[in-house]
C-alpha cells in the first residue's frame, strides 16, 4: 500500500520531511521513494538532535526529493542526505535552486563554526564534535539539483508525476502537486510547503511575490502547513508603527537591530525603510545589511523579477537596485561586519539568522542588547526554543557563545511581515478547492496551532482532517 510517512514538521514547525512510498502492495521495496522537502530541525534540542538520526530507509534508496522552497527548515538536510548516500535528483523551481546555491553552503559553514566552537569550549559529548555537514559537502550537494519551472510536469516514474504550483510564500516557493496512478484510479496529492498570504490580502506589507497561492486545487490527499493555525495577523498598516519605533530609538541615540532571514525578509525590510526615508517619515540613518550572502541574495532576488508583486516592481523602477542606494551598506566580509560594531551613531542593522540561533546577528545582540537605548525589532516567526523566542517573550538575559548577555534594549515585533497565511487566510484558500479531499493531514505547526486549524477545518468545512504525528504513516487508499 502506498503511504506518506511524516519524518519531520509533525508536532513542530521545523524539519519538514515527508516520505512518499508508492509501493502498490506490501513489498515496500518495490515502491518509488520520494521525499517532499528535506529540512533541518531547528529550535528545541529535543528536535535538533533528530538531525543526527538516520532516515527509516537508507538514504541511497530515496529516489528523488521535491523541494518546495529554500528555507532551511525545508532544504537544510539535503547535504546530509547526500552525505548519507542519496544519488537521486532534487527538483526545485529556478529561484529556489538559485537561493539554495547560497543558503546551503552558508548552512554548512555555520555547522562547521558550531562544531569548532564546541571543540574549543569542550562543550560537546562528542570528541571531536563534527559538523552535520561541511560547506564543501553542501556545495557538492548542489550538483543534484534540477530546476523545474512552475506548471511544467515531470514524469518521475511510470504512474508518478508532479508539477509545482505557486504557494506565494517566498521567492520561488511552490506547492508540490503529485499524481499517483500506480493502481486503480489516479490520485492527486498536494503538499503545500509553506503557504503565503492569500491573493486579496491587503495587509501583507512589502509583499514581494505576487498573486497568492494557486487557487482551485482538487487533491485527494492534502498535506498542509499550520504555522499560524491559531492566530490572526494584525490588519493595520505596518508603516506608521515601524516609523514610530525607529524614530523613538533614534531620538534616544540608539540603534535598531533587526534579526531577519538574509533572503527575502531582509530585502522586504530594506524596501520599506527606503520608502519611509523617501517620504521623510524617518531620518536617513545608515542601514547595514550584515550577511555574508547579502549581496548575492539581492542579485538573485533581482534576477527573478518574474515573481515580483506590482509594489516591488514599482519600487525597483523608482529606486533601482538596493545595492546602489546611498546610505545602504552590504557587509559581506567579517571585517566589514566588525566595522558596524565600531559605529556608535544610530543606525539600522539587519542581520541573520532570523531566529537569533546562529550567524552574525549573535555578535550584534551581544553588543546591543545590554544598552536600553537600542531596539531589537522582530519581523519574523520565532520558533519555540530559539533565542529569538526567548528575547521576544521578555527574557531578562540570554546566553550567546556561552556568555550571559543582559537584555536591556527595547524589544518589539511587527507581526504584519509574516510570509505565512493566518488561520482566516488558510480557510479562505481551502474554500477555493473544487472538491473535498478524502484526507487532510496537518503538519508544520506547534501542537496548539495544528490542532486549532484542524478544529476550524472540521467545524467550517466538515473535512476529514488529522494532525500528523512524528514518524506516523498515512496510507493512501
Ligand atoms: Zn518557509
Amino acid at each position: 500500500m502506498s503511504y506518506i510517512q511524516f519524518l519531520g514538521a509533525a508536532g513542530t514547525v521545523t524539519g519538514s520531511k515527508h516520505l512518499l512510498n508508492t509501493a502498490p502492495d506490501d513489498r515496500e521495496n518495490s515502491g518509488y521513494k520520494l521525499l517532499v522537502d528535506c529540512g533541518l530541525f531547528q529550535g528545541q534540542k529535543e528536535w535538533r538532535l533528530k538531525n543526527w538520526a538516520d532516515l527509516p530507509i537508507p538514504a541511497r534508496e530515496v529516489n528523488a526529493v521535491i523541494l518546495t522552497h529554500a528555507h532551511l527548515d525545508h532544504c537544510g538536510w539535503i547535504p546530509r542526505l547526500c552525505k548519507e548516500g542519496f544519488q537521486g535528483t532534487v527538483y526545485a523551481t529556478p529561484a529556489t535552486v538559485d537561493l539554495c546555491g547560497i543558503i546551503l553552503p552558508d548552512s554548512g559553514y555555520l555547522q562547521e563554526e558550531d562544531a569548532a566552537f564546541h571543540n574549543k569550549q569542550k562543550s560537546s559529548k562528542h570528541s571531536p564534535a563534527l559538523p552535520l555537514y561541511t560547506m564543501q559537502e553542501a556545495q557538492q550537494s548542489l550538483s543534484r539539483f534540477r530546476a523545474v519551472p512552475f506548471a511544467e510536469t515531470v514524469e518521475l516514474a511510470p504512474g508518478l508525476r508532479f508539477r509545482f504550483v505557486r504557494s506565494a510564500h517566498i521567492l520561488g516557493a511552490a506547492m508540490a502537486e503529485i499524481t499517483l496512478a500506480n493502481s486503480g484510479a489516479p490520485r492527486t496529492l498536494l503538499f503545500t510547503g509553506d503557504i503565503g498570504r492569500v491573493r486579496n490580502s491587503t495587509i501583507a506589507p512589502g509583499k514581494v511575490v505576487h498573486s497568492g497561492p494557486t487557487e482551485g486545487e482538487s487533491p485527494d490527499v492534502l498535506v498542509m502547513e499550520s504555522t499560524y493555525g491559531n492566530r490572526h495577523h494584525p490588519h493595520d498598516d505596518v508603516l506608521p508603527e515601524m516609523a514610530s519605533l525607529i524614530n523613538a530609538t533614534v531620538q534616544r541615540g540608539g540603534s535598531i537591530v533587526v534579526p531577519a532571514f538574509a533572503v527575502e525578509r531582509t530585502q522586504k525590510f530594506l524596501f520599506l525603510l527606503k520608502e519611509l526615508m523617501e517620504q521623510n517619515r524617518i531620518p536617513r540613518i545608515p542601514v547595514f545589511a550584515d550577511s555574508p550572502m547579502g549581496i548575492h541574495a539581492v542579485q538573485i532576488f533581482l534576477k527573478h523579477s518574474e515573481e515580483f508583486s506590482a509594489g516591488t516592481r514599482e519600487m525597483i523602477a523608482r529606486h533601482g537596485s538596493p545595492l546602489q542606494w546611498p546610505g545602504f551598506h552590504f557587509a559581506s566580509t567579517a571585517q566589514e561586519s566588525k566595522r558596524i560594531n565600531e559605529n556608535h551613531y544610530p543606525s539600522v542593522i539587519v542581520s541573520s539568522n532570523g531566529m537569533c540561533m546562529g550567524g552574525r546577528i549573535q555578535h550584534h545582540l551581544i553588543q546591543r542588547l545590554p544598552d536600553p537605548r537600542n531596539l531589537v525589532l522582530f519581523i519574523g516567526y520565532q520558533a519555540v526554543g530559539t533565542r529569538g523566542r526567548q528575547i521576544k517573550e521578555g527574557a531578562h538575559e540570554v546566553k550567546i557563545f556561552g556568555e550571559i548577555v543582559p537584555v536591556r534594549a527595547q524589544v518589539a515585533a511587527l507581526e504584519q511581515f509574516s510570509d505565512h497565511a493566518d488561520v482566516d487566510e488558510l480557510l479562505e484558500w481551502l474554500r477555493t478547492f473544487h472538491r473535498t479531499p478524502q484526507s487532510t493531514h496537518i503538519v508544520h505547526g506547534e501542537p496548539d496551532s495544528a490542532e486549532a486549524l484542524r478544529q476550524q477545518i472540521v467545524q467550517q468545512l466538515h473535512w476529514n482532517v488529522d494532525t500528523a504525528k512524528y514518524m506516523a504513516k498515512a496510507e493512501i487508499s
